[in-house]
């Protein structure tokens, strides 16, 4: 990890490239919201993005789950040892979060799918980062409430950067993209992505079919997004792409 592979994005919001994975800071004060914790073999790498940026991993107010598979959960164990970071995921994640059940590609299902162009080479990175290994969020808690109504209609979440859960199940059935007001931003996660080892395209896309637990529903909850606001999409996999996200949308549906 150095420092170039954390880049400010937007006033306060900064992506960290972790390889084949994103995640994200986002800034208030002495204050952050991390979004997403990269692979189980990411994790040392996700504390040195929050010292890049000049501030300690206690600065980490919550640890915010767009989605519990393994790639985007890594970190999540090691803050909250380290640290008594909560983490927060909607209330369709949590139980997927803490390994009650997976919803996850199999590594047969990955074999399955090895004749695809770089999916053989992404499978192989992704072991060596410990994509394989048990990784669980025992203590994933749904999102705390800012006011007296539950999600999905609770509002902006009462931490850095204010992030708004977006529910866009079909990826995992408790998949949650943020918006982030200030800056007309909005993480995708999964959701939307605009590359990914196995895509031979940039640009907004969905993932290969075989990654998400329900395709006609990951397909649907473009809608959701497309509805937003925002000017700037930050995928969990993929660079950063400029436009309204409605455009975006318009461009995965092809
Ligand atoms: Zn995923």
């Amino acid at each position: 990890m150095q420092r170039s592979d954390v880049q400010q994005v937007a006033d306060d919001v900064f992506r960290v490239d972790g390889g084949i994975v994103n995640w994200y800071l986002l800034r208030d004060g002495r204050d952050l919201t991390l979004v997403d914790a990269g692979y189980p073999g990411n994790a040392a790498d996700v504390e040195a993005s929050i010292r890049l940026l000049g501030h300690q991993p206690g600065d980490v107010r919550a640890l915010l789950i767009t989605h519990a598979h393994a790639d985007h959960i890594g970190a999540a164990v090691p803050l909250h040892a380290g640290h008594g970071t909560p983490a927060y995921c909607s209330p369709a994640e949590v139980a997927h979060a803490r390994r009650e059940h997976l919803q996850q590609v199999t590594p047969v299902q990955v074999l399955a799918n090895a004749w695809r162009p770089g999916v053989l080479p992404w499978a192989l990175h992704a072991v060596r980062l410990g994509g394989t290994r048990p990784v669980a969020v025992p203590h994933a808690l749904p999102f705390p409430a800012a006011g007296p109504q539950p999600f999905p209609s609770a509002g902006a979440l009462d931490l850095p950067g204010q992030p708004l859960p977006v529910p866009t199940p079909g990826h995992t059935d408790g998949h949650s993209a943020f918006l982030v007001p200030g800056a007309g931003a909005v993480l995708t996660g999964d959701g939307l992505v605009t590359g990914h080892p196995t895509s031979r395209r940039t640009g907004p896309q969905l993932l290969p079919g075989f990654f998400s637990h329900d395709r006609t529903a990951t397909a649907a909850a473009l809608q959701p997004l497309a509805e937003l606001d925002a000017d700037l999409v930050l995928p969990g996999h993929g660079e950063p792409w400029r436009g309204p996200v409605a455009d975006a949308v318009a461009t995965a549906r092809g």
